[in-house]
């Protein structure tokens, strides 16, 4: 063993695993022993090495004699006496050395563990910082954005810290700042600016996919015409006409209504419900596309919503 791990010889010391080392004592190292509060108990494993007791807290120690001439022998005992107080002064619990030096392994108050620097805890006991648990902040993060709507899906892929990566409902992807998830001050960038209040539409739109399959999408958007040609077709030359467009008051209630109107058709129509691998690649999309022979079921459908955002309007 050419270097020593003072916490793993302090366990076997106490054990005393080490072999005896059959030989005396000279008066001399006892001197030095004593002037640097330790009493030498014993020779163990070689004649380099000592069992030491220190004499404050009465934990024996391994150290080399090297050691105890040249400099001041670090009880381990001791050490780690004054990391679980600066632990408990700084409101945890100690639980070990951390991975890299002068990292302490420690549990929180919220019972999650983590590992934080020496220096870092000291600050914290003179009350300069203090410590944030990371999977509390991030629980609480994500459920912020699920109250409005969002997923948290993980951090700036652009490395900014203040800023994660959140989906929307929408299933529109963005980098968002925490502050502004936690004001609401943003919009999603494919449901487009003001989406929660602004006008939407629910719409229809009919395509032909590239085996022929004639297919009906419904969805929402404040620009049914623009997320046509813009964002859900990938090819120019495909086959893509938007059938009907009903104005809803409210991209809230746009979402809603949408969601309702997926639900009901695979409900009582799954057999007319596309399996997404027949339409990757060539359409952009999230929620369902239906096979057109239901093209008159979902016209009848987007007709009763039509009536009933009629009525709302009225009252
Ligand atoms: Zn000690
Ligand atoms: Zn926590
Ligand atoms: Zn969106």
């Amino acid at each position: 063993m050419s270097h020593l791990d003072l916490d793993a010889v302090l366990a076997v010391s106490n054990q005393h695993a080490y072999p005896v080392y059959p030989a005396a004592i000279p008066d001399a190292w006892q001197e030095i022993a004593a002037e640097k509060g330790y009493d030498i108990v014993g020779r163990v494993r070689d004649r380099y090495h000592l069992v030491l007791r220190h004499e404050d807290c009465g934990a024996e120690m391994i150290s080399r004699v090297f050691v105890l001439r040249t400099s001041e022998p670090a009880c381990p005992t001791c050490l780690d006496t004054r990391r679980r107080a600066l632990c408990a002064a700084a409101g945890v619990s100690y639980l070990g050395r951390g991975d890299h030096s002068n990292y302490f392994r420690i549990l929180l108050p919220c019972g999650h563990e983590t590992s934080r620097q020496q220096e870092l805890l000291e600050r914290v006991r003179q009350g300069k910082t203090a410590i944030r648990c990371e999977t509390c902040h991030a629980e609480r993060l994500a459920a912020e954005a699920r109250a409005r709507g969002w997923e948290l899906i993980g951090p700036d892929p652009q490395g900014d810290q203040s800023y994660r990566l959140y989906r929307h409902g929408c299933g529109h992807v963005q980098r968002v700042a925490v502050g502004n998830m936690m004001t609401g001050r943003f919009a999603c960038g494919c449901c487009s600016d003001g989406w929660t209040t602004a006008e939407s539409n629910i719409y229809a739109m009919r395509f032909v996919l590239k085996n022929g399959r004639d297919v009906i999408k419904a969805g929402y958007s404040r620009d049914p015409q623009s997320r046509l040609r813009h964002q859900l077709i990938t090819d120019p030359d495909q086959y893509a006409r938007l059938i009907r467009t009903v104005a809803i008051p409210s991209g809230h209630l746009a979402i809603r209504l949408e969601k309702e109107l997926h639900a009901t058709l695979r409900r009582e129509r799954p057999d007319a419900v596309l399996h997404r691998s027949e339409f990757a690649g060539e359409v952009r999309v999230v929620s369902e596309i239906y096979c057109a022979s239901i093209e008159p079921e979902i016209m009848r459908l987007l007709d009763g919503i039509e009536m009933r955002v009629k009525a709302l309007v009225r009252h």
